[in-house]
């Protein structure tokens, strides 16, 4: 098999991806912060990084994969004086922050299981693990790259001169061109709150005591704590959106190394962004928040064409998204179904016959594993089981490829419905069209077989019977 390469972002280039333990994959993925939905062009992220661990798996890597939940101190601004996100949440729904946190994990692991992403190994939550934080915050301290203002602990980033290595960005350019809040008490415009303290006055929701007073962690060190709890120093992939980069994942580093001398993870992956059509960025509310359920489900598109569109473009280029494509991409999806379940009707007869279990194709495995292996290139692994489709195979061992593909694409192509229970007018149907071919009516059969062509069914005529189905 071909060697996994993926793009670092850290290197800004294309690496053989070698893990740290032998055999053994750690991967980090940025969770959603759970007071709103999570929009499809987050969910186009969990895709790409779905695929990431999938691949892994497929390149015999035993995956941890770790998801954090933010649900306490991500600000709604960019800087360190917004409102936090759960708070303000709770507030617009009339609800507590702990209901609103619960409310919308429990819907984004829903919209997980409609995509078939695969469930993390170990999920956790920022509020169940403030003593780690506050340690790596101490730990902070006792290394001088703390500063206390009136309103929290922050970081120095002037003392971490390795700062920009992620995001490669110019920091004076950006001083200049900062549309972030000013915070008059920051010592440089980069710096991030570690801890944030109550407000005087004020009782939050979600606060706890710490060694500097009574308050929440900043939204990037949750994701310092965990990782290194639950991952230890295995430490090889983490991942997130690209607008993680700039700061957050750049924060992440910047804390992690000078609190260990370590570096932090090796892999540093992005997903690119999600465009409505006519170029706009999908927006945190209007019409233009698009969620599974309002974007798919009750327009009566199976969230999985969303999954199936979305390995028509790298993961690291941006992706057009508009009415039109989606249904697009739902015809491709419905059509590739359709040709699987052929597929396997023919398969499940031959193997009645010959026995055996068949072998997936070398060839078509191989070049679709040189696919994704190239960093993750689902537009020519796709590309790969369409010909599979086609190919001039044994029906056996079509089957066994494109089920093998599938353990990456993860459509859940063996689950695909070949005998579908049908509405009663066409069971009867059915029957009639039975006892003319027991009679050798064949007339009356063809006659038959229009009639449930003619109503969007498809009938499929073997020795033993006949299937019937939802075209
Ligand atoms: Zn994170």
């Amino acid at each position: 098999m071909t060697s996994l390469f993926l793009y670092n972002t850290l290197t800004r280039k294309k690496e053989n991806f070698i893990p740290i333990y032998p055999g053994r994959a750690g991967i980090y993925t940025c969770g959603p912060t759970v007071y709103n939905y999570a929009h499809i062009g987050n969910l186009r992220t969990y895709i790409f990084e779905d695929i990431l661990k999938r691949v892994l798996t497929a390149n015999e890597y035993a995956v941890t994969h770790v998801m954090n939940i933010t649900d306490v101190g991500h600000l709604t601004g960019d800087g360190d004086l917004g409102e936090d996100k759960l708070e303000k949440g709770a507030a617009r729904e009339g609800k507590t922050a702990w209901e609103v946190a619960a409310y919308y994990t429990e819907a984004f692991q829903k919209d997980m299981a409609r995509l078939n992403l695969l469930p993390p190994d170990i999920w956790c939550r920022a509020t169940d693990t403030i003593p780690e934080q506050i340690a790596l915050i101490r730990t902070l301290e006792k290394k001088e790259f703390t500063y206390q203002t009136s309103d929290g602990i922050y970081f120095d980033t002037a003392r971490f001169p390795d700062y920009t290595k992620l995001s490669h960005q110019n920091l004076d350019a950006l001083q200049e061109g900062a549309r972030v809040e000013k915070h008059p008490e920051k010592r440089n415009p980069s710096d991030f709150a570690l801890w944030k303290f109550s407000p005087e006055g004020a009782k939050r929701q979600m606060e706890w005591p710490s060694p500097w007073g009574v308050g929440f962690p900043g939204w990037h060190i949750e994701c310092s704590a965990m990782s290194m709890k639950y991952l230890g120093d295995m430490l090889d992939i983490h991942c997130g959106g690209t607008d993680h980069i700039h700061v957050h994942h750049t924060n992440e580093i910047a804390q992690s190394e000078a609190a260990t001398g370590k570096p932090f993870f090796r892999f540093w992956m992005h997903g690119e962004f999600l465009n409505i059509a006519g170029g706009k960025k999908m927006a945190k509310s209007g019409e233009n928040f698009l969620t599974v359920e309002n974007a798919l489900v009750r327009r009566g598109i199976d969230p999985l064409a969303y999954r199936y569109a979305a390995f028509q473009t790298h993961y690291r280029h941006p992706m057009e998204y508009s009415g039109e494509s989606i249904r697009a991409a739902e015809n491709g999806y419905r059509n590739m179904k359709n040709a699987v379940r052929e597929i396997v009707l023919a398969a499940d007869a031959a193997e009645n016959r010959a026995g055996g279990s068949p072998v997936p194709s070398p060839e078509l495995m191989a070049r679709f594993m040189a696919a994704v292996n190239d960093d993750l290139n689902m537009p020519r692994a796709m590309a790969v089981l369409q010909e599979c489709l086609k190919a001039n195979l044994p029906p056996a061992e079509k089957k066994a490829t494109l089920l093998a593909m599938d353990r990456i694409t993860g459509f859940g192509l063996d689950k695909v419905e070949t005998k579908a229970a049908l509405p009663p007018e066409i069971e009867t149907l059915v029957a009639d069209r039975k006892a003319a071919r027991k009679e050798k009516n064949w007339a009356e059969s063809d006659r038959l077989r229009e009639e449930l062509v003619s109503k969007g069914y498809t009938v499929r005529d073997h020795k033993d019977g006949m299937d019937v189905f939802a075209a």
